[in-house]
């Protein structure tokens, strides 16, 4: 039997959420992770996955994961600190250090839990942390958590920045921002924020969940595409998710640093490992970040193909150049009947609405993979002409203002 007292206190602000075109359902996949899906039965053309270079189902990793589930079995069975640290996790953390050029890497069980465990480790009480206001939810936690004196800065504005800094007085300061703004798409402007924390004593940590793996030469993420070091962003950390194709996340910096967080990161401590076989198959994908350079540049061509088609049809681009390509719409209701008008079409697109992004600006996030055809993302295309005619027309061809022709950020 429900319990009513606390079904009749929980359903106000569920009947409110509904009522605002806010509320969130799960659908639900009868697929692997790929370009062609089957959503709730229906087959789909998904372009709202963050498995960037199609390795979620590659026949490697798979082989990879089964394998290693045939001689470690599933479970990790209890925390690294206990007996839950295999030698797959051991040289995936290896792997991950030698890759990125770093003294070591430490795997966090998912990236939620490494945001929170690295900056709770490294700033407390009498400290500060510094943010960019469109950082991923996570990062704000973790800052919001850790205790530390907690101070929002404009997005990608060093100088805005720096004025926060001028101020401060606290002991430790540290400033954490989105290698790649998961909701936007853009790449924060790393070395003139590293700079200006520099000049203030302030240590810059960097969240590349989505340029990890997708960019840089060497899919080294996106210090390696903008030419930062190590002395600039010591703290990195990248999760295994997104381009990676499994699952998990990981921080890499100096010995000092990991040391740090094995000793005092209570998201790395008090959990169960990871599963062994997820640390071997994300080790098999690791390897093919590596060795097939060719799924960035395809990337790179679908990314370019969408721009220049969406730029034709008058769609509203944000200015991205990477595999997050939002489209903005505003209003949640549009985005989301625009959405809704591209599923009847046979593509699934995300309609981002707020908590996740500020009020007002709900939007079309298209993920674009290298696992999608040039001839899929074309489909993409057609349908978005369609749907926005359709809306359009719904609307009481309420054309235009914020569905116009020029690029714009939020
Ligand atoms: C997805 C994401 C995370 C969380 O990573 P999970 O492994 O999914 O928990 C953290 N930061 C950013 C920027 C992300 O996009």
């Amino acid at each position: 039997m429900p319990h009513a007292a606390l079904d009749a206190a929980l359903r106000p602000a569920l009947n409110e959420r509904r009522a605002r075109a806010l509320y969130r359902r799960r659908r639900t996949l009868a697929s692997p992770q790929q370009p062609e899906l089957v959503v709730d039965g229906q087959p789909r053309v998904g372009f709202c996955s963050n498995d960037y270079l199609g390795l979620a189902n590659h026949p490697a990793v798979v082989t990879a994961f089964r394998n290693a589930a045939g001689r470690y079995g599933v479970g990790s069975g209890a925390s690294h600190l206990v007996c839950g640290h295999s030698a797959e996790h051991h040289a995936l953390e290896e792997e991950l250090a030698d890759f990125l050029g770093r003294e070591r890497a430490l795997l966090f069980s998912t990236g939620y839990m490494a945001n929170l465990g690295a900056v709770t480790a490294l700033v407390g009480k009498g400290d500060a942390i510094f943010e960019d206001r469109l950082n991923h939810a996570s990062l704000l936690d973790a800052g919001l958590l850790s205790g530390a004196r907690f101070q929002r800065f404009l997005h990608n504005d060093p100088h805005h920045l720096k004025r926060r800094l001028e101020k401060t007085t606290a002991h430790r300061q540290l400033v954490a921002v989105d290698g790649v703004f998961s909701m936007d798409g853009d790449i924060a402007p790393l070395s003139e924020l590293s700079r200006v924390a520099h000049e203030h004593s302030a240590w810059l940590m960097v969240d590349d969940a989505h340029g990890f793996g997708c960019l840089g030469e060497t899919g080294a993420g996106t210090l390696e595409h903008l030419g930062v070091t190590e002395a600039e962003v010591p703290i990195y950390m990248g999760t295994l998710g997104k381009a990676l194709g499994t699952a998990g996340a990981f921080v890499a910096g100096s010995d000092a640093l990991i040391e740090t967080l094995i000793q005092f990161s209570r998201s790395y401590i008090y959990t169960t490992a990871l599963s062994p076989a997820v640390a071997a198959a994300t080790r098999a994908s690791l390897k093919l970040v590596r060795e097939e350079g060719w799924r960035r540049t395809v990337l790179q061509e679908r990314i370019a193909q969408f721009r220049q088609g969406a730029r034709q049809l008058g769609l509203n681009l944000m200015a991205s150049d990477t595999a997050i390509q939002p489209i903005w719409v505003g209003e949640d209701e549009r985005a989301l009947a625009l959405a809704n008008a591209l599923e009847t079409r046979g593509i699934w697109v995300a309609a981002i609405r707020p908590p996740t992004v500020p009020p007002g600006s709900a939007r079309l996030r298209i993920t674009l993979s290298a696992a999608h055809s040039e001839s899929q993302v074309t489909q993409l295309l057609a349908a978005l002409a369609d749907s926005k005619a359709e809306v359009d027309r719904l609307d009481g061809n309420r054309s235009g203002a914020d569905f116009g022709t020029d690029e714009v950020t939020p």
